[in-house]
């Protein structure tokens, strides 16, 4: 993306349009420091953001509003062409239309703010491909004890349009909610996912030091049993080395890799990006948490997909001899195999 005739311009925009700048892959660290983000060699799908997280809790729905169409609009703008927007039922979706009116306007305020940013000269990294905005409804662990009481809203949810996913929903051994009462909740939602005809957006952790992996192998065995992998499955924030993988990759999982990659203690989960087959890959932020490096510490917004897709790619021809584009254009071609509707 060509900055220099927008930066002559800078002084005269509005406040976000400097963040647009930003979008065009020049991004502030936390230190306040520029760091440049490789232009991605094809379209980037974000699988895992949380929109409705990106102002703070107590700001208003329309200041939730602005600061996730900004998100959009950079996201868009830098060639994250797509967004998975994670609601759950017990939280920001526990009003379901209300969260479905939302998300439409943001989308809308979102194609504003980049059609201004447009109109100011800015080059898009994939100017024919249009923003896609879904949406992946569910009931985290961390909620299981409440997804009796908004079953109706998590229904509304899973029949809107725009849903492609339901999630995320799992286990959270990490997390002090009992087990069975997880293990019940996850049921239930494969049991919608069912009904719904729906991919699962998985949220899969054990406990922290746990080397035998409990929440993941009872996750395998919930979902088995289930008959419920064909349904396709994205294991979203996989943190962990290339063997708690396989028994996912052997139901067809995709595997969503994001900033914990990029940290600098993450070697084995680099060695998983890098054993990970090809048709098993896919990117994501889980924005506002976990900015991918260089950006570490910032808030995170799903532009930054950018630095995780870039380093899955680094990774992918340091071990495997993939040329940059590979990955790139696995990760693009697998979340539409996944998400896009089954014919
Ligand atoms: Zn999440």
């Amino acid at each position: 993306m060509n900055l220099e005739p927008c930066r002559e311009r800078m002084a005269h925009m509005s406040s976000w349009i400097d963040g647009a700048l930003e979008a065009g892959t020049l991004f502030f660290n936390a230190k306040g420091k520029p760091a440049m983000l490789e232009p991605p060699a094809a379209p980037v799908v974000d699988t895992h953001a949380h929109l409705s997280m990106a102002a703070p809790k107590d700001a208003s729905p329309d200041e939730r509003r602005a600061a996730a169409a900004e998100w959009l609009a950079r996201a868009w703008l830098a060639g994250v062409t797509w967004v998975v927007c994670i609601v759950d039922a017990s939280e920001d979706g526990r009003d379901a239309r209300a969260f479905l009116s939302w998300l439409s306007e943001t989308e809308d305020a979102a194609q504003r703010e980049i059609d201004v940013a447009l109109s100011a000269g800015l080059v898009p990294a994939f100017p024919h491909e249009p923003l896609r905005v879904g949406l992946s409804a569910g009931v985290h662990p961390y909620g299981a004890a409440e997804l009796e009481g908004c079953l109706d809203s998590l229904k509304t949810l899973l029949a809107s349009p725009r849903v492609v996913a339901l999630g995320e929903c799992g286990l959270d051994y990490h997390c002090e909610l009992p087990h069975e009462v997880q293990r019940a909740a996850f049921v239930r939602q494969l049991e919608l996912a069912k009904e719904f005809g729906l991919p699962l957006e998985l949220h899969v952790r054990d406990e922290v030091g746990d080397a035998f992996y409990e929440a993941h192998r009872e996750a395998l065995e919930i979902v088995t049993a289930a008959d419920a992998a064909s349904l396709g499955i994205d294991l979203h924030c996989y943190t962990l080395g290339p063997e708690p993988m396989e028994g996912w990759l052997a139901l067809g999982a995709k595997v969503a890799f994001g900033g914990a990659m990029t940290f600098k203690r993450s070697d084995e989960i680099r060695d998983a990006a890098a054993a990970c087959p090809a048709d098993a890959l896919l990117t994501e932020t889980d924005s506002p948490y976990m900015a991918p490096e260089p950006l570490r510490g910032r808030t995170c917004e799903p532009a930054f997909t950018l630095a995780t897709a870039d380093l899955l790619a680094e990774v992918r021809g340091e071990f495997l001899g993939e040329p940059r584009r590979a990955p790139f254009e696995a990760a693009w071609r697998n979340a539409h195999a996944l998400f896009d509707p089954k014919p």
